[in-house]
């Protein structure tokens, strides 16, 4: 895993500190044999890990400047993206947050284990952490949900003058549009939408940008059901 990570980290021109790909590594080592006892991620193969867990994630280096900010991870499940991120800018504040305990324990007991300082782990859903309206500079999340119910988890936790940065697949830009509604009634702007190659692993995936522009209503976030029951659509 080490040399994949290290190469393409290399490859996608991203500036990593001394030990940040054996770190990684390391991590993922850990994920598998967890992984063992804990259904904790469908990707089992190391190779894989690598590329569609640790340098997916690196990706988002290149879309904002991380260093010293506070950072949250939403659906974070076991540490992606918030943990490649904060291995690879140790400066910053990470908060992951997860609905599912054991995924938050994993994370909680890897980074303690192998070293991995200014992480917090958060049990619970985001749309209750409600202690931590606009509280973070960047918001970052993967594989959580539909862009439109994603900006509702996200945008209420993010800064006025931060960034939400949603991790999706190349064809997103109708589920852009779509979500174009729900993005401007919670205080936000979507900035950009830019696809990426993961090296070595023939995937392109893409960040959309949301700029928080201004504070979200007091009625958002709603409970989860009632966002499921009736997305914010124009
Ligand atoms: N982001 C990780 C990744 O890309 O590997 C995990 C993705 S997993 C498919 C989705 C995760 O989001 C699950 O761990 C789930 O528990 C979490 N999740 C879904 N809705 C959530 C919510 N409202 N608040 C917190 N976590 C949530």
């Amino acid at each position: 895993m080490e040399k994949i990570i290290q190469e393409g980290l290399a490859a996608m021109g991203i500036d990593a500190p001394e030990g940040a790909a054996a770190l990684m590594a390391a991590y993922g080592q850990r994920l598998l044999a967890a992984n063992a006892v804990t259904n904790l991620t469908a990707i089992t193969d190391p190779a894989a890990v690598a590329r569609l867990h640790f340098l997916d994630s690196a990706a988002l280096v290149s879309m904002a400047d991380l260093s010293g900010k506070a950072v949250a991870d939403v659906g974070s499940g076991a540490g992606f993206p918030g943990v490649p991120l904060r291995i690879l800018r140790p400066d910053m504040a990470l908060t992951v947050m997860d609905s599912v305990g054991k995924k938050m324990d994993f994370v909680r007991e890897a980074c303690a284990a192998l070293g991995i300082g200014g992480v917090t782990c958060l049990w619970g859903r985001a749309e209750e952490m409600t202690e931590f309206r606009e509280r973070f500079d960047i918001v970052v999340s993967r594989a959580v949900a539909d862009l439109t119910l994603l900006a509702e988890l996200c945008l209420p936790l993010t800064k006025v003058g931060g960034l939400f940065l949603a991790m999706k697949g190349p064809d997103c830009g109708d589920e852009a549009a779509q979500a174009d509604f729900a993005v401007r009634a919670l205080g936000g702007r979507v900035r950009e939408i830019k696809r990426y190659d993961i090296p070595g692993a023939d995937v392109t995936h893409a960040v959309v940008a949301v700029e928080k522009v201004r504070p979200t209503p007091p009625q958002y976030p709603r409970r989860y059901a009632q966002m499921k029951k009736r997305p914010l659509r124009g």
